[in-house]
Formats: C-alpha cells, sequence, structure tokens
C-alpha cells in the first residue's frame, strides 16, 4: 500500500533495523521502544489488523515470533517478554498494517501495561453467555 509506513519500511524505500525477514513476514526495531530491544513482526502483505489476514499468514507470523524471541531475549538480557496487538484505533493501533509487538521484560522494570477491575454481581455470566452465543465458527478455520 502507497502510504503505509510499515510497506516502505518493507519494500526499503525507508530506513528501519531490520532483525528478521522471510517470505512471509519481517521483524524490525521499533523506532519509539518501551524497553530496549522491542520488535515489531508484521506480514509482508499489507493486512490492516488481525481480521483481513489470512489463517495461514497469521500461523507463519507466529511460527516467526517464536523463532525470533529467542534471540531478542538474549540480546536485549530480558527475561520474559510481552506480545502486544493494538487491533483497531481504539485500542491504540496507529498504523494500519497489522503488526504484533514484542516487548522484552525484566523482573522489576515497573512497565505497567493494564490494570485489572473487577465484575459486579452477574456481569462475568452477562458476558460470558453473550461472547459464547455469539462465536462464528466459520471463521475458525
Ligand atoms: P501501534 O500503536 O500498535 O499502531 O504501534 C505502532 C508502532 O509503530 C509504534 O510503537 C511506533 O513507535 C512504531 N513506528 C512507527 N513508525 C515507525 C518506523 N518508521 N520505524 C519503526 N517503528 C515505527
Ligand atoms: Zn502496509
Amino acid at each position: 500500500m502507497d502510504n503505509c509506513v510499515f510497506c516502505k519500511i518493507i519494500k526499503g524505500d525507508i530506513p528501519s533495523y531490520k532483525v528478521y525477514e522471510d517470505d512471509t513476514v519481517c521483524a524490525f526495531l521499533d523506532i519509539m521502544p518501551v524497553n530496549k530491544g522491542h520488535i515489531l513482526v508484521v506480514p509482508r502483505e499489507h493486512h490492516e489488523d488481525i481480521f483481513s489476514t489470512p489463517e495461514e499468514i497469521l500461523g507463519k507470523i507466529m511460527a516467526a515470533i517464536k523463532k525470533i524471541t529467542p534471540a531478542v531475549l538474549k540480546a536485549s538480557r530480558a527475561e520474559g517478554f510481552n506480545l502486544l496487538l493494538n487491533n483497531g484505533i481504539a485500542s491504540g493501533q496507529i498504523v494500519e498494517h497489522l503488526h504484533f509487538h514484542i516487548i522484552p521484560r525484566v523482573h522489576n522494570d515497573r512497565l505497567k501495561l493494564w490494570e485489572g477491575g473487577a465484575y459486579e454481581s452477574g456481569e462475568a455470566e452477562e458476558i460470558q453467555i453473550a461472547i459464547r452465543t455469539n462465536i462464528d465458527d466459520s471463521k475458525a478455520k
């Protein structure tokens, strides 16, 4: 896609620090790292989000994440990582080309991604039923 920053990175039209590439996937350093070694893993084809990305490509992205992450952890001397997807503007997705964040973590790095809340009485059952009845099995290939 012409005005997509990640498509430009994949094509080499703008500079980036690539760490991994194969036929389907490209991974590079996030320009504004949450922690050092923060990586973005993206499909080479332009797909806006997880819903518009074919399962086959999603599978290859996950396989690449499994392959890359041990090296990311070693290089950044991290002990764990968060795998994060912002899907949709409401979630904080800014770049509309699917990307998974690999965020290296060390003990007590004080990074807090979210705070948990609590359900009021009956709310958990209500949302459970609403989700279960809305799952579209035709989309689970
Ligand atoms: P998101 O909010 O999930 O859409 O995240 C987009 C990410 O892309 C942010 O963490 C940005 O720092 C990162 N980003 C934007 N432009 C570039 C770029 N040219 N090179 C590397 N990372 C970028
Ligand atoms: Zn793109």
